[in-house]
């Protein structure tokens, strides 16, 4: 964390508006300096949303075609996670079980082959740890998987998180840095005075403050804005499905991918497997077909799971703008109003990247060109010509 030095944004009081994993790494960050007043408000429990549902995978490099400014956001925050974890470590008491195992994307097709293949040239080239494993070299990593894929990646570097760990981590290190934490207090809309926030409006009153960070996931966009706002941030949810497998003896090491899905190996034995991508609003079941496809998948990867016992399964809402990138910077308009949305399918990887942006917007007024893609304002002019 870096030094901060100014004593005036060191007395701001924060609302943060989301309890997920966004919010508490960015009340986490804020705290760590010294900041008077940060209050994080939840409509419900702490973490429970997708910050809880998601797989935990670390990583950036495995289904990426070109190093645009997406992958360079979640390549830096790959690399902050090996000092992060061992801070909540420290501060906690708690292990987010942060494995390195690597990652491997498996080939069955030739089509799927040639798509692994450019992979692997463009991110050779550009010097990032990558291998290539013929079949038999699979399987002498992963004796279980199928004997119909043809060939592998290997990415070092893609790694995984104990997502609920990590938030229970987080809790408990935002609490110990005197963050006042509301479960069950749900925002319905920013306090402004003129165009600047002084607060945000809950059932029972307002929470007076001079900054807000909106990080409510997929329901960012329930929460009124000023309309002089300019940002015009639109959130959905996109539900994924996920199911949950205790097999007598580990079936796989590395996580594991195909086209058509993943496989997570938990350190308590259990193997996740994941996940549907669907648009049917703030529908939390899982269904047949869902459960269908993500056995389908995971069968085609390791058939030795089928008889495996099923333990649990259950659905959660990525937060997907519609640029499908995510939304971390201040509102044009509004003073002390800032976004930190839209991680879709990357929240738990983008966790430490996006509360050292957002901390050193807010703390330290950094400018916030860097982070031009990302920011709120890209939607103005779509708003604007709609
Ligand atoms: C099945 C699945 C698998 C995934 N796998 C991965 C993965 O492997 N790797 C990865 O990096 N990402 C993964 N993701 C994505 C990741 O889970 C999300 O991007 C991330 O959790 C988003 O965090 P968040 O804090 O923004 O949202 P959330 O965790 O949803 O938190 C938002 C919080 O805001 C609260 N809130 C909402 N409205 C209000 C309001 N009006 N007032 C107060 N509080 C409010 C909610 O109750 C919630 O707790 C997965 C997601 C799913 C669903």
């Amino acid at each position: 964390m870096s030094t901060r030095n100014s004593k005036l944004r060191k007395s701001i009081d924060i609302a943060i508006v989301g309890g997920g994993v966004i919010g508490l790494s960015i009340a986490r960050a804020l705290a760590h300096p010294g900041v008077s007043e940060i209050v994080l408000c939840d409509k419900g429990e702490l973490g429970k949303e997708a910050s809880w549902a998601a797989g935990g995978i670390i990583g950036p490099q495995v289904e990426a075609d070109c190093a645009d400014d997406f992958f360079k956001l979640a390549c830096a925050s790959r690399d902050l996670y090996p000092e992060f974890a061992q801070a909540l470590h420290e501060e906690t008491g708690t292990d987010v079980e942060l494995d390195t195992t690597g990652t491997l994307y498996v080939a069955f097709t030739e089509d799927e082959e040639a798509e692994l293949r450019q992979r692997y040239e463009w991110q050779w080239d550009a010097g990032f740890r990558i291998e290539w494993l013929n079949a038999k070299d699979v399987r002498s990593l992963e004796p279980d998987i199928s004997n119909q894929v043809r060939c592998a990646l290997r990415f070092p570097d893609d790694w995984q998180v104990e997502n609920r760990k990590l938030v229970d981590a987080l809790i408990a290190s935002s609490r110990k840095f005197g963050v006042k934490l509301l479960p069950n207090c749900e925002i319905t809309s920013l306090c402004c005075d003129h165009n600047r926030v002084v607060g945000v409006n809950t059932a029972n009153g307002i929470i007076s403050a001079s900054a807000v960070v909106l990080c409510a996931g997929a329901w960012t966009s329930s929460i009124t804005t000023p309309a002089a706002a300019s940002a015009h941030v639109q959130v959905e949810p996109g539900r994924g499905q996920m199911l949950c497998f205790k097999p007598a003896q580990p079936i796989a090491r590395h996580v594991m991918y195909s086209k058509r899905g993943y496989l997570v190996p938990r350190r308590d034995g259990r193997l996740l497997a994941g996940s549907t991508s669907e648009h049917v609003g703030f529908d939390k079941r899982v269904t047949d077909e869902g459960v269908s496809s993500i056995k389908s998948m995971a069968f085609e990867i390791a058939p030795g799971l089928r008889g495996t016992p099923q333990v649990d399964s259950w659905a959660g809402f990525r937060p997907r703008a519609l640029d499908e990138l995510p939304v971390i910077g201040p509102d044009e308009e509004i003073e002390g109003l800032f976004y930190a949305t839209g991680h879709f399918r990357n929240g738990i990887l983008l966790a430490p990247v996006t509360a050292e942006i957002v901390g050193n917007v807010i703390l330290d007024e950094v400018s916030p060109t860097v982070l031009q893609t990302f920011l709120p304002n890209r939607f103005s002019a779509i708003h604007t010509l709609s």
